[in-house]
């Protein structure tokens, strides 16, 4: 006997209800509504029973109301409601343990759950999870926002730069009477008024080495990386910073009308460095425009409009609590994910391996045999 059920619900997001006596649906909306032709209508009487009591009631219940059905024939019924992925597993915790302002983001991560998977545990995996968060800027200032909402246990965050009048159009965290002050005090003190539950340390440091970076990895679960000078080069020091802490970083930069995301575990995804070789091998002019860009010293206005910036850190955050909870697939492992502000498209680049071999931070590579490498400081 397969009891891979043990206390099998159908998701409370969903309405259950009959179109006729042959026909009923589960789910309104559309493409997530599921219909089911059911003249006996056995399976809607199993749909009725699945409201978290264990399988041997079911069983029991089942069996007694249609006589000719076995146990086997019932496991078959959730088998079919379960690969059309109405069934999630009914969570041990009563809800009421939950900080109430979470229920809402439990209702969500519902929608991904599978029979063997329940959403309060994806809340307690956040609410007990620690972030560090580098950079306090566009990025930054809005997914600290975001972050409130989740309710991590923890979260440090580290930014050197003061807040001014022409941060004000997108990073809404900062208020016209903080203009002088430093980002990180205005955010801790912001943070500690939106989500008083959260551990929030600040730190006004710069960071310039992979040591200004580990100093505030010890108990960190997640770092998240949205400082964008001096570019390339500042990811290129965390990532050999979240390499040697071994954590994971999720990456966020925007570009223009461009935002782009891209996630580095340790050890399992290739790293920026990676990607750096990944470019060498597979596009001939990429080190031509490494140099070339670079030679020229440009220095570009800041191009930034919340809209834009909104729908990158929207990206950023979920792809964190991806890869944080695996409550869904992330989207940016081994490849960059990107999103198009001028239409709200994304598509995923070509991915990119790990190159145990070769890579200087990840693998055993020597940095030397890699022209690209000698363009950045510290390699
Ligand atoms: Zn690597």
């Amino acid at each position: 006997m397969k009891f891979q059920y043990i206390r099998p619900r159908i998701k409370p997001i969903y309405p259950v209800y009959q179109l006729n006596d042959e026909l009923f649906r589960i789910g309104a909306q559309l493409s997530i509504t599921t219909e089911f032709e059911d003249p006996e209508r056995k399976l809607f009487e199993l749909v009725k029973l699945l409201d978290g009591r264990p399988i041997t009631e079911i069983f029991k219940h089942m069996t007694e109301s249609f006589p000719d059905l076995t146990e086997e024939d019932v496991l078959d019924g959730l088998d079919i409601l379960s690969s059309e992925n109405l069934i999630e597993e009914t969570p041990d915790d009563n809800l009421e343990k939950i900080d109430e302002r979470y229920y809402p983001n439990i209702n969500y991560f519902s929608r991904y759950m599978t029979y063997d998977r329940n959403a309060i545990d994806i809340q307690k995996k956040i609410s007990s999870s620690s972030i560090l968060l580098l950079g306090l800027g566009g990025g930054g200032s809005n997914i600290l926002t975001l972050l409130s909402g989740l309710g991590p246990k923890a979260i440090r965050i580290v930014d050197y730069d003061r807040v001014e009048k022409s941060n004000l159009g997108r990073q809404l965290l900062y208020k016209e009477r903080d203009l002088g002050k430093l980002k990180v005090d205005v955010a801790v003190n912001a943070l500690k008024e939106m989500n008083s539950t959260i551990n929030v340390e600040g730190f006004n440091k710069k960071i310039e080495s992979v040591e200004d970076i580990l100093q505030f990895t010890d108990g960190i679960d997640l770092v998240i990386c949205v400082i964008d000078e001096p570019p390339f080069q500042v990811q290129k020091t965390v990532n050999q910073a979240i390499i040697k802490a071994g954590l994971p970083c999720v990456f966020g930069a925007s570009q223009v009308s461009r935002g782009r995301v891209f996630s580095v575990i340790p050890k399992v995804t290739g790293c920026f460095d990676c990607l750096n070789i990944h470019y060498t091998l597979h596009d001939d002019k990429f080190v031509e425009q490494f140099v070339g860009f670079r030679n020229i010293e440009f220095n570009p206005p800041t191009i930034a409009y919340a809209p834009a910036i909104f729908q990158l850190t929207a990206a950023i955050v979920d792809e964190a609590v991806r890869v944080l909870t695996g409550y869904a697939k992330p989207s940016s492992l081994s490849t960059q994910y990107e999103i198009n502000y001028e239409n709200g498209s994304s598509f995923t680049h070509p991915s990119w391996e790990r190159y145990s071999d070769d890579c200087p931070t990840c693998g055993n590579g020597d940095s030397q045999k890699w022209e690209i490498f000698r363009y950045y400081e510290n390699s």
